[in-house]
C-alpha cells in the first residue's frame, strides 16, 4: 500500500471582470435630523409637505420650498 501524497494541481481560477455592472456608490444622506432643532424642551420641525404629510420635508430653495417625494412646490411670498 503506497502511501501516494499528491498534491492536487490547485487551480487559480482568474476573477472575470463584470461588465456592465458599475460599481456601487453610497448617496450622501438626506440629513433629516437638520430639520428638526430643539429649543428647550419642544421640538420644532421644518416646513414639511402638505400631501406627503409629516415626515416629508421641503427642500428650501431661493423662492420656493420643494418636495422631492411628490414634487410638490412651494412659492415664498414677497
Ligand atoms: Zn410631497
Amino acid at each position: 500500500m503506497a502511501n501516494e501524497k499528491e498534491a492536487a494541481p490547485v487551480e487559480v481560477k482568474k476573477v472575470k471582470e463584470k461588465k456592465g455592472k458599475k460599481p456601487h456608490k453610497n448617496k450622501p444622506t438626506s440629513q433629516k435630523w437638520k430639520k428638526y432643532t430643539i429649543s428647550g424642551d419642544k421640538i420644532t420641525r421644518a416646513k414639511s409637505c402638505p400631501r406627503c404629510g409629516p415626515g416629508i420635508f421641503l427642500a428650501n430653495r431661493q423662492n420656493r420650498f420643494h418636495c422631492g417625494k411628490c414634487n410638490y412646490t412651494e412659492f415664498t411670498k414677497k
